[in-house]
């Protein structure tokens, strides 16, 4: 993994030659600090006026990838002419025009039965925060109290092993969060190879800055198409090929490309 801003410079020329750019970051821990509580993350003035400037100018069509449903995510952004992709991909929005992978929806009655029996066990844990996305849910535990935890994790596997061993769902990690998703071959990878393709064979150049687990499907695909794959926060094992430190790191990173001058 090297540093990012050590190879703007040789970066920098390959974006000014692109005709298409499609940057694509993901929302918590990449363009905002996570936050105990998922509804507690605000997007920070400087980099919503960033992400408007850089929508509007050509070569660039910004996109958010994120876990969060597809309706929390655009409003936490709040800027308009973006892509928006929620439920790591599952549903998407673009002028207007909603997409949701085909496959998802029949999982909706089973995820939300899912997250009646979570609801009914998670009392006695405070702290514990269920968000419910509809073709996905989420279980947070940065709250409980470490003591809890091996419970909270014991209660939580035993609801949805049956599910798991049938295939029913799948279970991905991320930041003190565990993720029930339809058992569908659709990640956040896919969604931005499905984008970039969108925008005609060859023609985009794609970037995607992301943080945590779900991210690694992404950056792997924007790997294999030759575009640039950045991690918020340097770690070991990951596949992406740049690293910024920190979510402040990525603003002047967002700051840059809205200053590229052709
Ligand atoms: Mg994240």
């Amino acid at each position: 993994m090297q540093y990012f801003f050590n190879t703007w410079g040789s970066l920098e020329k390959k974006l000014l030659r692109a005709r298409h750019i499609l940057l694509c970051a993901d929302f918590d821990g990449t363009i905002t600090p996570i936050k105990p509580r998922p509804k507690e993350a605000k997007l920070g003035e400087g980099i919503r006026l960033l992400l408007r400037k850089i929508s509007k100018r050509r070569p660039f069509i910004v996109g958010i990838i994120s876990g969060r449903a597809l309706k929390d995510i655009e409003e936490k952004v709040g800027v308009k002419g973006l892509i928006f992709a929620g439920n790591h991909g599952l549903e998407i929005a673009y002028k207007k025009k909603n997409f949701i992978y085909p496959a998802a929806k029949r999982y909706v009655p089973l995820i939300s039965q899912i997250a009646r029996s979570l609801k009914k066990r998670l009392a006695p844990f405070s702290g514990a925060i269920l968000e419910e996305k509809n073709l996905s849910l989420s279980l947070h535990y940065r709250l409980v109290k470490r003591e809890k935890l091996p419970r909270l994790k014991e209660i939580f596997f035993r609801i949805i092993r049956p599910y798991l061993a049938a295939q029913k769902i799948k279970l991905t990690y991320g930041k003190k969060v565990w993720e029930v998703r339809p058992p569908i071959e659709w990640d956040k990878g896919r969604a931005v190879l499905w984008l970039t393709q969108r925008l005609g064979p060859g023609r985009a150049f794609t970037i995607y800055i992301g943080d945590d687990a779900t991210d690694e499907d992404a950056f792997r695909a924007v790997n294999k198409i030759g575009g640039i794959s950045i991690r918020v926060g340097r770690k070991r094992g990951s596949s992406a090929r740049y690293y910024l430190r920190n979510t402040k790191d990525a603003q002047r990173f967002f700051r840059r490309i809205g200053s590229l001058k052709k």
